[in-house]
């Protein structure tokens, strides 16, 4: 099997990390912390947050059953987004792959790292275009995007054909599976230990409600976890966060969760039903994408009503669609009597 770190930018590789107060802090019985400039006065945040997370990470690590040492916790997905660029792309050299219409922040990113970004279309059936993917890289691509369930057409890809392009594609693969807490079609984190170049990202901010606290997680071989350690801001989880994001994890989402299916059945069977709605897209995540003969004067009408989706008709493949989140049952049914009035001609 080769070795991830192949990959890497070689002075990412030579990289000697900042070493934090806390991190020389080797244990012991202090009472006197006069280490790290801090303010001696207790306010609850007077101190440094632990870099380390390691309370944070021991949790998730029960409940997504992951070993620590293979776990990166960051500041909303987002920040896994910016460091896998900045980690195995050299600015101006290297270049990405990712299908679309997907997330726009692997576009927003590659830019801003000055790396090029190239976008390959899926299939009309928003299905893999495996070959197509693996066709456009070239001896500078260094890192593949595939979301599944893709945002914004909702659909997961098979495990079987990630994990076929995971062997074929010579560099890393990044599966996005913000949305997978909602999907049957299962996650990419039961087969990582078989492939070395594959990180899986999910996020606390879709199915387990904290997108207010902004923590992102990053599911990657030993190595390359230590990598994304080593390359972080020093202390980029603050302290509250670190603390309330296990108050929730503790708390669980399994009823809500099943509750945003069941609601997901429900609208799946009623908006094709609906005269302004000429398809509907099967979904495994949290949201729809419908088509409509105009989905700007659609997604005005909505607003009209206090209700905003997101206009996707300028993506490629989405030309009329808009994506619609699956909100509350009386949220749901606000939406459904909105569209129903929308006017037809
Ligand atoms: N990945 C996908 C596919 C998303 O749709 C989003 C948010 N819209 C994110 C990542 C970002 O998540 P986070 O809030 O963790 O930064």
């Amino acid at each position: 099997m080769k070795s991830p770190l192949q990959y890497v930018r070689p002075n990412i590789l030579a990289l000697a990390p900042y070493s934090t107060a806390r991190d020389e802090y080797k244990g012991g019985d202090i009472t006197t912390w006069l280490d790290a400039n801090e303010s001696p006065y207790d306010n609850g945040v007077n101190r440094y947050p632990d870099p380390h997370q390691k309370a944070l990470k021991a949790l998730l690590s029960e409940i997504k059953g992951m070993p620590v040492s293979q776990i990166f916790v960051g500041n909303g997905s987002d920040e896994a987004i910016d460091l896998v660029f900045r980690i195995f792309c050299t600015p101006g050299q290297d270049n990405a792959v990712a299908i679309a219409p997907s997330y726009g922040m692997y576009a927003v990113s590659a830019a801003t790292n000055d790396i090029a970004l190239k976008e390959v279309c899926l299939n009309a059936d928003f299905s893999l275009p495996v070959e197509a993917l693996l066709k456009a890289c070239d001896a500078h691509t260094k890192v593949m995007w595939v979301c599944s369930p893709n945002n914004p057409t909702g659909n997961a890809f098979d495990v079987a054909v990630l994990e076929d392009l995971a062997d074929r594609f010579d560099g890393i693969l990044v599966v996005d599976e913000a949305y997978a807490d909602f999907s049957e079609r299962g996650s990419l984190l039961s087969v990582l230990d078989r492939h070395p170049n594959l990180i899986v990202l999910q996020t606390l901010s879709k199915a387990w409600g904290m997108a207010g606290l902004r923590l992102g997680l990053a599911f990657a071989h030993t190595d390359i976890a230590t990598l994304f350690a080593r390359v972080k801001y020093p202390y980029n989880v603050n302290g509250p966060t670190q603390l309330t994001v296990m108050q929730h994890l503790r708390a669980g989402i399994r009823e809500q969760v099943e509750e945003i299916k069941r609601e997901r059945e429900r609208l799946a069977h009623v908006l094709p039903t609906l005269k302004v709605v000429e398809a509907v897209y099967p979904t495994d995540a949290n949201f729809f994408l419908i088509r409509t003969a105009d989905a700007d004067a659609v997604y005005d009408h909505l607003i009209a009503r206090g209700i905003i989706a997101r206009n996707r008709t300028r993506m490629p493949l989405c030309q009329g669609c808009l994506r619609i989140t699956i909100g509350t049952p009386q949220e749901n049914d606000l939406l459904l009597k909105a569209l129903a009035d929308f006017p037809q001609p």
